[in-house]
């Protein structure tokens, strides 16, 4: 289930809770709230669910740590965030093209 981040509307007087915002477990599914429940101040959804990250740049990925893979053809995907001794493509059936992750995990 994602997370939601709720904030009060800027007219509204709102409490503590609501003014620095704050999250509720929603089903996709389920309506947004339109109250606070601690003050019951209109509060509105912010857009995105926390959590579900938005798009990001590959070079973002990159520094974030992820590995993109995006295919290209049948069985093979080129490793757009691929660090130094990394292979540009991997293919399927190619096992030492596959990304090195043991390079990222380090913590
Ligand atoms: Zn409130």
């Amino acid at each position: 289930m994602p997370m939601y981040e709720y904030q009060v509307v800027p007219d509204e007087q709102g409490c503590e809770t609501c003014h620095s915002g704050f999250q509720v477990l929603q089903r996709m599914s389920e309506d947004a709230l339109t109250q606070c429940p601690e003050c019951g101040a209109k509060v509105r959804r912010l857009l995105f669910p926390v959590g579900v990250a938005t798009p990001k740049t590959d070079s973002e990925l990159k520094n974030l740590g992820f590995t993109k893979l995006v295919k290209r053809d049948s069985g093979v995907y080129e490793n757009v965030t691929r660090t130094g001794g990394e292979s540009r493509y991997m293919e399927a059936d190619k096992p030492h093209t596959m990304p090195d992750f043991s390079k990222k995990i380090r913590d």
